[in-house]
């Protein structure tokens, strides 16, 4: 008579069945694609709540003047409490995907935020490239200098007054995390399409020095101990 718990895991005594249930809930260690994801999201959702307070904020006789003159003078606009915060996602966020629309164009290594793209990754360039040509299309200006093809469009903040220069800032802030959410979901599928098929099969344990029935999942956390 064949026993009825043969295949079930020594450790937490699963099946097959609820061990490849179980799988990819948190009883995976996240891996390091989901921590960046995890942490782009957070900053996406904290810049989206920080800019949609800006506008409240923006005193009438500073409004109208001039983006670029107001950020480059940021010190003598400290009594305006966001005008600092406003500088600081310029040159941590706009600066970098300005940088970023223009290396991609030259065919050189690209950086947004978590993500990095080698020079040789063609159908990850082609997005960025992609979502920067739209992007500039929809705003009617170009994120990059002497580079894109309409160079006759207006380049980044010029011209534009304070209004318009933080709704500007905020559409690329929202451009520079969207792109990395992409493109890390997409690591993310390929991760996943490489993990093992979750079940209970029999392992060497260097911990437990035999030969065991264990489920994927448990040989995933004992294998990380230190052997005896
Ligand atoms: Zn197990």
């Amino acid at each position: 008579m064949p026993q009825k718990d043969a295949s079930r895991c020594w450790l937490c005594g699963r099946t097959s069945a609820e061990v490849r249930e179980s799988a990819g809930r948190p009883l995976l260690p996240e891996s390091e694609v989901e921590k960046k994801s995890a942490r782009v999201s957070a900053s996406k959702a904290n810049f989206a709540r920080e800019t949609g307070e800006w506008w409240s904020r923006v005193p009438d006789q500073v409004k109208g003047m001039d983006f670029d003159f107001v950020m480059g003078n940021h010190a003598q606009f400290k009594a305006v409490g966001f005008i600092d915060e406003a500088e600081k996602a310029k040159t941590d966020i706009a600066d970098p995907m300005s940088d970023a629309a223009r290396r991609v164009r030259l065919g050189e290594e690209v950086t947004i935020g978590e993500v990095k793209i080698s020079t040789d990754d063609k159908s990850r360039r082609d997005a960025v490239l992609k979502a920067i040509e739209d992007f500039e299309k929809r705003s009617g200006r170009l994120l990059s200098n002497g580079t894109a093809k309409n160079d006759s469009a207006p380049h980044g903040f010029e011209g534009l007054n304070m209004g318009q220069g933080i709704g500007l800032l905020r559409d690329v802030g929202m451009l520079y995390y969207s792109v990395q959410e992409r493109l890390l979901e997409s690591d993310r599928e390929e991760e996943m399409s490489k993990r093992p098929t979750f079940g209970v099969g029999v392992a060497r344990i260097p911990s437990v020095s035999a030969e065991i029935l264990i489920c994927s999942i448990c040989q995933n956390l004992v294998t990380g101990l230190p052997s005896a």
